[in-house]
């Protein structure tokens, strides 16, 4: 069985929380849509956990301001955070982060971390049929952190949501498991006391962490996917 995470965003109690409900549901493969780092204060930490659990990443924008020194030019704030992940990722963790895959595809089943038109950084807030490419029939993008998942006819459509910075205003972690054909969507509560505890003690501001206990961004803003 197969247990798709994403967006963990530096959250190791997230990412703890999801593993162990994953393997008590029975999973015994993982992947990751993408963003194992960004925003929260424990890069090292989710890294070190995925390589042991030999979980394949598939490079996400934040992991990419790491692997390639281009850092984001959107916003200050996400730059500052790459910085600090940056002095606290060790040398096998940055080449493990390196060897993300730019996308997964096995037959009709594609993943990316964004959207097919551009696997790093596309936000998929819309959907319709037309989302899939030509000789796609299952889709899985993550990246907009709003858990989600919908048929057209044969195909479906899933973000599996955000393990460590969901934002469609629920806080709990958020992962989908896909096995034989069919996807289930889940929900993990975690200690998100535990998370800010770690991200005030490595002196992050408080505002980083406002947006967890709610399933919102940093600023408060609560996101949904709609179906066109
Ligand atoms: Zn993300």
């Amino acid at each position: 069985m197969l247990a798709i995470l994403s967006d963990i965003h530096a959250n190791l109690a997230a990412l703890e929380a999801v593993l162990a409900d994953a393997r008590a549901r029975g999973c015994d493969r993982f992947i990751c849509l993408g963003d194992v780092v960004g925003y929260n204060a424990e890069p090292e930490e989710c890294c070190q956990l995925l390589m042991e659990a030999g979980v394949t990443n598939i490079l996400g924008n934040h992991d990419s301001y790491i692997t390639t020194g281009e850092n984001c030019t959107r916003s200050k704030v996400v730059a500052g955070i790459i910085d600090d992940h940056r002095t606290r990722l060790s040398p096998e963790s940055l080449a493990w982060l390196s060897r993300s895959s730019p996308l997964i595809r096995d037959g009709d089943v594609l993943m990316v971390h964004g959207g097919p038109e551009d696997p790093l950084d596309q936000y998929v807030r819309e959907v319709d049929a037309t989302v899939f490419p030509e000789g796609i029939t299952v889709l899985f993008a993550g990246h907009t952190h709003v858990q989600f998942s919908h048929r057209f006819g044969e195909k479906l459509f899933c973000n599996p949501g955000s393990v460590g910075q969901p934002r469609d205003g629920d806080p709990r972690a958020a992962y989908a498991i896909w096995h034989d054909g069919q996807v289930t969507l889940h929900r993990v509560e975690y200690d998100i006391e535990r998370t800010i505890a770690v991200m005030m003690e490595r002196g992050y501001a408080p505002f980083l962490a406002r947006g967890l206990p709610q399933g919102a961004q940093i600023n408060g803003r609560v996101d949904t996917i709609l179906v066109r």
